[in-house]
């Protein structure tokens, strides 16, 4: 089945640091971050992996207040519970289980990050993810764009014992629909039976699987819960062995190879793009939220 031929080797296995809150809403875990690894994973910058928690109900509301970005691009997947978003474009909305919110900051966005309205009222699992995209230099500076994706547009293959929702790129002729400004695969990836899972991958191209559950065996090493099996870019495909009832984001893309320079929400090139947002931001350049 399978036209792999040369399958990526292993290159490092990423482990979280632990947890922390983001505002009172997101019990996260960094898998990865801009500081250690914006290279190894280029063009990927972050990665939170937020939950799974159980909230009790409330008419609080959780989450985290205006802040901006510039730079990259935020994709928050949703597995259970509900997000809710509003920024300085206008554009808001509130996704639940199985949609993703890709927004581009791309020149400057103000934007809050709230549980669902509803949700919070009634209470339960929660459990999402938050991925960051790098931006070309050439479109750093881009209009900020939201996309919203339901679940229900997001296509799937079946691949050994698995199930996987293509978010992003192609996948055996099904393409995800977010649109990306460089070329991308973001899939989200449940297995339902143990064994072998091959994921074609060009050569040259970054290639990891995020663990949120399960596990996963490569070559000899073992992948655990929250951490990250991270590919040598040789190679045309990724194999792992993965457990039953595993849950896996694979992260794959052409690396953008440009320097990264990045102070808490934004992302840039060099040290003076980063001192240019923060005055742009302070100056209200990237909007407000009223
Ligand atoms: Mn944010």
């Amino acid at each position: 089945m399978s036209t792999t031929s040369t399958n990526k080797a292993l290159a490092r296995v990423l482990k979280s640091p632990g947890g922390h809150w983001v505002g009172d809403g997101f019990p996260v875990r960094s898998l990865f971050n801009y500081m250690e690894h914006a290279q190894e994973l280029s063009p990927f910058l972050l990665l939170d992996y937020g939950g799974p928690a159980e909230f009790p109900p409330t008419d609080e509301r959780l989450g985290v207040g205006p802040h901006p970005h510039r730079g990259f691009e935020t994709v928050t997947i949703v597995f259970a519970g509900e997000v809710e978003h509003r920024d300085s474009s206008g554009a808001g909305g509130r996704i639940g289980p199985g949609d993703v919110q890709w927004m581009t900051a791309g020149r400057g966005v103000v934007h809050e990050e709230f549980h669902g309205r509803d949700f919070a009222k009634r209470g339960g699992a929660f459990e999402m993810a938050q991925l960051w995209v790098n931006l070309p230099r050439k479109d750093k500076l881009t209009t900020p764009r939201y996309q919203e994706i339901q679940g229900a547009q997001i296509g799937s293959v079946a691949r050994s014992g698995a199930r996987v929702r293509v978010i992003a790129g192609e996948l055996d002729g099904v393409r995800g629909p977010a649109l990306t400004f460089s070329p991308l695969n973001v899939w989200d990836i449940r297995v339902e039976r143990a064994g072998p899972l091959e994921l074609p991958s060009p050569s040259g191209h970054t290639a990891a699987l995020v663990v949120l559950a399960g596990e996963l065996q490569v070559g000899g090493a073992k992948v655990n819960e929250a951490q990250v099996a991270r590919f040598e870019r040789g190679g045309d495909g990724v194999r792992v062995e993965a457990s039953a009832g595993a849950h896996l984001l694979f992260l794959g893309g052409e690396p953008l190879d440009e320097p990264v320079v990045g102070r808490g929400p934004f992302v840039m090139n060099t040290e003076s793009e980063i001192w240019q947002a923060i005055a742009d931001f302070q100056a209200g350049r990237m909007g407000r939220l009223d």
